[in-house]
């Protein structure tokens, strides 16, 4: 039966759905950059985004390949670069040369373009191929329309703000948490921070917000359910409070669910495949859009686009 049942009779009842917010446990994907494995918990086939976040890394806590990364594009995002061991050296076409150590934030805004590389602080051991970092994450945030097209730019932050929560302390890197506001730049609704653990938080999140949690050095539980390290969890919108409970630390990225189209390829996002093969084309002929770096390491070319037709420029 489809139509309905009586005519003018009581209105029909319908209980409220009880719409219980996502939760969501997925692997993240082992991938390579350069020769360093790492785990990438997004983006996902099945969840691009978490907010603006568009990438996240986790690499280490052991050492082992690349020595460096070296000078490469990106347009439309930032990087959001935070180590837990270890240290590295950035630089960038804006002109930025910055030792970046555990509990400093670099953000670093493309907009239409930069270059950066990120190398071993020590020379002697950069020239010995040794790997110049422990153990971190790297992460992309999608700039949205209006600073997407914009100068790139730079941020480096020695010092990040603290929430005390009962049973954790929580360090702010972007966004703002319980009050507590990072000073990093921040082009859209979203936040970044890293819980420490001693034992079990209630951890407050905006009801706005979708989440995702990723542990970092130890396996934790998510309003009881187990998370370990490799694994990202999705919390979706609706939520006022996760309760997070083990010894080690974890990374919570979240944001207003983002609305835009957002295409990525390689190390750039952008809206549509035409906007990736003109920066291609754009890095490939060392277009002035991305600028110049100085660096012991050797510039990284990029693939061929898979959608070009051969013999296309
Ligand atoms: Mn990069």
């Amino acid at each position: 039966m489809s139509g309905p049942v009586t005519s003018g009779g009581d209105p029909i009842e319908v209980p409220p759905v009880q719409d219980e917010p996502a939760f969501e446990v997925r692997d993240d994907r082992v991938a390579q950059v350069g020769t360093t494995e790492v785990r990438r918990a997004l983006p996902q086939r099945e969840r691009r985004t978490v907010g603006a976040w568009c990438f996240a890394d986790h690499f280490g806590p052991t050492a082992s390949g690349a020595p460096g990364i070296g000078p490469h594009p990106h347009i439309g995002l930032q990087t959001v670069t935070w180590l837990l061991e270890g240290e590295l050296l950035h630089r960038d076409s804006v002109g930025s040369e910055q030792l970046i150590r555990p509990g400093q934030l670099n953000l670093m805004t493309a907009g239409n373009g930069v270059t950066h590389a990120e190398e071993h602080p020590d020379p002697a051991e950069q020239d010995a191929g040794r790997a110049p970092v422990g153990h971190g994450v790297q992460l992309w945030v999608a700039q949205p329309a209006d600073t997407r097209s914009g100068a790139p730019a730079f941020e480096h932050h020695a010092e990040l703000p603290q929430v005390e929560l009962a049973g954790a302390t929580a360090t702010v890197l972007v966004g703002d948490l319980a009050g507590a506001r990072s000073p990093a730049r921040a082009d859209t609704a979203h936040v970044g921070f890293q819980v420490a653990l001693r034992g079990a938080a209630e951890v407050p999140l905006a009801e706005g917000f979708e989440h995702a949690v990723l542990p970092l050095d130890g396996p934790i539980t998510l309003d009881g359910r187990p998370l370990a390290v490799g694994q990202v969890a999705y919390l979706g919108p609706g939520r006022a409070a996760t309760t997070l409970d083990g010894g080690g630390r974890a990374l919570v990225l979240g944001g207003e669910p983002w609305e835009d189209r957002v295409v990525m390829w390689w190390n750039f996002v952008a809206r549509s495949q035409d906007e990736l093969a003109t920066a291609y084309r754009d890095w490939q002929g060392h277009h002035e859009r991305f600028g110049q770096v100085t660096s012991v390491l050797d510039r990284i070319p990029a693939p061929r686009p898979h959608w070009l037709p051969a013999g296309a420029g």
